[in-house]
């Protein structure tokens, strides 16, 4: 690991300010960064620990029945809070589904969704292609082990997947990334915050070096809502897919609003929205609903070893949806 220079961050100017350097990486739990510079993905020079910014830890409620956390607030806090709990289910079984209690107590809900992808060659200690890491060097997985990426959303020079949990569960509550930075801060939907991959590979997410997330919010509460994770082991394991289902239905049990996102199928949170238009009207358990959710994998495009993320991510649709049915308004 080559050596670095630490200080820690009085205030969000001073933050701002020392991070325009871009050899400067904002250190929060540690538990990603510190990899990454081990493994040779990420080499800063300057470390800014940004674990003492004052607020950036609260865990509010919002009066339209939403959330609001601070960058900094460490996940096992979000999983556990009443408010969570009640208000967005799914967001606590997302977070409790990932990493271990240790690493959950460390690390990060901003941190969290900057992780990056878990690509075997991508993170391979000797150099092997890949585009993201050694760019113009071809993308080994595109026709070598390809079964833990992408099905939806990649190109030629990178098919990885993101593999944040709570990152999915966050794009099914139309959550936004809320930043600082020197030219204003602003809003970001979780939908649009990953970049997918294109000739480019060096951002993971759009935001500029040097930006801050400082909060981030979910509009209104989701009190039917689900996260199903499969893994290969069932504790300490990235997710091989995942749903995150909110579900909002009429007074005649009808779905008025089904919101879904995958999780382990591309380099963002996928959105199913072809599906979610489709389940609009259904009984949860009308015939008509396997045909719906189908309409979401229209776009699927496996790779050579992963074909049976399609069948996986529909029945995990159906499960969900029908979990997120039986549970209380
Ligand atoms: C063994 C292991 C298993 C894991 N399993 C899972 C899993 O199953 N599911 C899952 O979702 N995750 C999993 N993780 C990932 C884990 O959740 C992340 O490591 C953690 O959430 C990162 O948070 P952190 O606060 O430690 O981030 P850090 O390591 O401090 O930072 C990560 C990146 O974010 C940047 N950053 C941090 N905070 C901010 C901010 N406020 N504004 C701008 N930039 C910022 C840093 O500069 C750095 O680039 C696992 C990790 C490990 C090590
Ligand atoms: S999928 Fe992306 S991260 Fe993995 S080898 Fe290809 S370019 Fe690298």
């Amino acid at each position: 690991m080559q050596a670095f220079a630490y200080a820690r961050a009085a205030g969000v100017t001073e933050a701002l300010a020392a991070a325009r350097n871009a050899d400067t990486a904002f250190l929060a739990g540690g538990t990603e960064l510190l990899n990454w510079m081990r493994l040779g993905i990420a080499a800063p020079t300057r470390i800014l620990d940004i674990t003492r910014l004052a607020g950036f830890d609260a865990i509010e409620t919002l009066p339209d029945g939403g959330l609001r956390f601070g960058a900094l607030a460490r996940l096992n806090d979000v999983a556990l809070a009443p408010a969570v709990v009640e208000r967005a289910p799914m967001l606590s079984q997302a977070i409790l589904s990932a990493a271990s209690p240790q690493i959950r107590n460390l690390a990060t809900i901003g941190g969290n969704l900057l992780q990056k992808t878990r690509c075997g060659y991508f993170r391979a200690e000797e150099k092997l292609p890949c585009n993201k890491k050694w760019p113009g060097t071809g993308c080994a997985a595109r026709d070598g082990l390809n079964d833990r990426h992408a099905i939806f959303g990649w190109s030629d020079t990178c098919v990885a997947t993101q593999p944040s949990d709570p990152a999915v569960a966050l794009a099914a509550l139309d959550a936004s990334v809320i930043t600082a930075r020197g030219a204003g801060g602003r809003r970001i939907p979780v939908t649009e915050f990953y970049r997918l991959p294109d000739a480019d590979l060096a951002g993971d997410t759009v935001l500029e070096q040097g930006e801050l997330i400082t909060t981030i919010e979910i509009p209104g509460a989701a009190p039917r809502s689900t996260y199903i994770k499969v893994r290969e082991r069932e504790s300490y394991e990235f997710a091989t897919a995942s749903v995150a289902i909110a579900l909002d239905l009429d007074a005649g049990r009808r779905i008025a609003r089904a919101r879904i996102a995958l999780g382990s199928v591309a380099l963002r949170p996928w959105r199913l929205v072809a599906a979610e238009e489709a389940l609009a009207g259904l009984q949860p358990d009308s015939s008509a609903i396997a045909a719906a959710v189908e309409t979401g994998f229209a776009e699927a495009r496996p790779l050579a070893h992963n074909a049976y993320k399609i069948t996986l991510g529909r029945n995990l649709v159906l499960r969900a949806l029908r979990l997120a049915s039986e549970m209380a308004p």
